[in-house]
């Protein structure tokens, strides 16, 4: 048996999504699918406050690409907010591209401060902005609605990778002066790896207007959104499956309720946490950026990375380890999308135990005891 997947992504996947997964395919011009994919463009809109969504087969850093592809051009500036290694690659995207980035870059598990990124807006006209709402190589949440203030101030176009995020955590795009969100759907959307989403509002839309001829095909956004109004168009055969079960996911996110979700995802997150406290164990991240979506974890001393995972993986689980300067120094575990308690207490469990069998001195249960003790203190 495979172990529980409880790495920042994929994660785990709801019964009535893997269920849609495995449909017979349809045609991708059929009136069911189409109707199908109308409704989970639909429910996404309402889920971002988008004006446009566009939804193709693809991964996080495609949804990345494509939005720089269609909002800059090659020659122009671009403000990257970095907190991590998927800050950085946006600037390394927009260097094949030719797009001049300057980064903004901080400590790792720490924030780029707002005065230093007003500082940098005041003096330079950028064609756009870059943040990343949840770096999952820090564990860092982003300031995103802060700096969404910041981008209407200085009239810059506000790009938000979501990837670590979205469902998960707060992203109403008219509410935070978001133009665009980059993201996909093996996060907190529980569906399984694949696709490319981008939100974007009416003034993304002009801006890609304003470039006329793009760098990209498939990638051109002026191509797939005539399907997005209409499904049953043609330019290349959308990923049938992956559309009929992200559109399971979306109903159960829009069941559930958004703010129930957010809600539910920062009290697992403070509850797993909590857990880690019992064992001795602290976050790379500073306690203000801390993300809802998953936890970076400094190792003890003396603690091997491959071994500890290994014996995390004995005990049924499967976690990741850190990227960039953290390597080798911390753990990354995913608690997002579908996770709870149930998955809360295993993972703290495998935790202690490779611990334990690690030689480093823990008190048995303490940790799933003071997970359990912190989700009860909400209520
Ligand atoms: N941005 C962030 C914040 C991510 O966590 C990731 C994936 N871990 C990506 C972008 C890239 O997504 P993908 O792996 O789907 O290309």
């Amino acid at each position: 048996k495979a172990p529980l997947v409880m790495i920042p992504g994929p994660t785990p996947v709801a019964e009535p999504v893997r269920q849609a997964m495995a449909v017979q395919t349809y045609g991708h011009n059929y009136s069911g699918f189409v109707e199908i994919y109308r409704e989970c463009l639909s429910g996404l809109k309402t889920i971002f406050q988008a004006d446009h969504m566009v939804v193709i087969g693809g991964s996080g850093t495609l949804a990345m690409e494509m939005t720089l592809i269609n909002t800059v051009k090659a020659g122009q500036d671009l403000l990257v907010v970095s907190h991590g290694a998927f800050g950085d690659r946006f600037a390394a995207i927009a260097k094949v591209l030719g797009i001049n980035a300057d980064v903004l870059s901080c400590p790792p598990g720490s924030r780029v401060p707002l005065a230093e990124i007003e500082k940098a807006l005041a003096s330079k006209r950028y064609a756009a902005m870059t943040l990343t709402h949840v770096d999952t190589s820090t564990g860092v949440l982003a300031q995103a609605k802060e700096v969404g203030e910041l981008a209407k101030k200085y009239d810059v176009l506000y790009i938000l990778d979501g990837v670590c995020a979205s469902a998960g955590v707060p992203e109403p795009m008219k509410d935070y002066g978001i133009d665009v969100i980059v993201t996909t759907c093996q996060k907190a959307f529980g569906t399984p790896p694949g696709l490319t989403m981008i939100a974007f509002n009416e003034k993304a839309a002009a801006r890609r207007d304003e470039l006329g001829t793009v760098p990209g095909y498939y990638t051109d956004w002026k191509n797939w959104m005539p399907i997005m109004e209409n499904p049953s168009l043609y330019i290349s055969t959308p990923p049938v499956n992956h559309i009929v079960a992200l559109n399971e996911a979306v109903k159960l996110i829009l069941a559930e309720g958004l703010e129930a979700r957010y809600a539910r995802h920062e009290r697992i997150g403070r509850s797993f946490r909590a857990g880690l406290a019992a064992l001795g164990l602290e976050t790379v991240t500073e306690k203000e950026a801390l993300a809802p979506t998953l936890s970076v974890v400094k190792y003890p001393p003396n603690v091997d990375d491959a071994a500890f995972r290994a014996k995390v993986e004995e005990n049924g689980v499967f976690i990741a380890g850190a990227l960039g300067p953290l390597k080798g120094k911390a753990f990354r575990v995913g608690h997002m999308g579908i996770i709870g308690m149930d998955e809360i207490a295993i993972t703290l469990t495998a935790i202690e135990r490779a611990l334990t069998a690690l030689g480093v001195q823990v008190t048995p249960g303490a940790a799933v005891g003071a997970a359990w003790q912190e989700w009860d203190s909400v209520r």
